[in-house]
């Protein structure tokens, strides 16, 4: 078990204020350097993982370390696959508490950037941690709740925090009933080595979503279906 609590992040305040169409030398711009300045001071982007082995394998379930998991994509994605790394990253609560009126509806976009920014500050410093700490080649990672509703079913989120531990009093997460992340700007996931280019949205029929990283692959998604037909 690993907890990187220390992460260390710098905001590029240029280009933050041009996505957030802020005009330079404006009282909005001054106004965003200063709670600019209070999200440096109260950002906390944490990251915990966990090196775990593959125990396990059924017609469409994995067990690591005693949890097992029902999913036949993530079970063919470890097929050949050993050590996996669990995790969760996030933005941390600690930004969450910055003083916004509720009814400020433009500090509340700008807070909800700098908490995507420190998101992505933590998922970074995890990979490159991981990276260099376990000397990994490439690796690919999966999310409960990603791809298409049956790819692996956000509900495996309790399976996935069980395998954890203590995800709340360690980085100041916690599952909702309904399986989201508190704060929400955080993912979970296990990371995996692989030689293959693998991205859950390849498993994701769902159209014109920004956050799209990779085409749908109708032949990785026959190939699934196709392991999970019992033999003849
Ligand atoms: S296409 Fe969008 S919804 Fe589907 S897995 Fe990718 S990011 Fe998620």
């Amino acid at each position: 078990m690993g907890v990187l609590a220390d992460i260390p992040f710098e905001f590029d305040a240029d280009a933050l204020g041009e996505y957030l169409r802020i005009k330079p030398e404006t009282d909005d711009a001054r106004e965003f350097a200063d709670f600019l300045d209070k999200a440096r001071a109260a950002g906390r982007p944490k990251a915990l993982y966990k090196e775990c082995y593959v125990e396990g394998r059924g017609d469409d379930t994995v067990t690591i370390d005693g949890i097992t998991f029902t999913s036949r994509a993530l079970l063919a994605n470890l097929e050949r696959v050993e050590r996996v790394f669990p995790y969760v990253a996030t933005c941390g609560d600690e930004i969450g508490r910055l003083d916004i009126q509720a009814d400020d509806i433009i500090k509340r976009f700008w807070l909800d950037t700098i908490q995507e920014t420190l998101l992505s500050f933590s998922t970074s410093h995890l990979n490159t941690y991981l990276t260099r700490k376990y000397r990994l080649g490439k690796t690919a990672s999966m999310s409960p709740g990603s791809g298409d509703v049956t790819v692996w079913p956000i509900e495996q989120q309790r399976e996935l925090f069980s395998l954890l531990g203590d995800v709340k009093g360690l980085i100041g997460v916690e599952l909702t009933d309904s399986c989201l992340m508190v704060p929400i700007k955080s993912v979970s996931g296990i990371r995996f080595p692989t030689e293959i280019d693998f991205e859950s949205c390849q498993l994701c029929h769902r159209e014109a979503c920004p956050s799209r990283s990779a085409p749908f692959d109708q032949q990785l998604w026959d190939s699934i279906q196709e392991d999970l037909k019992p033999d003849a």
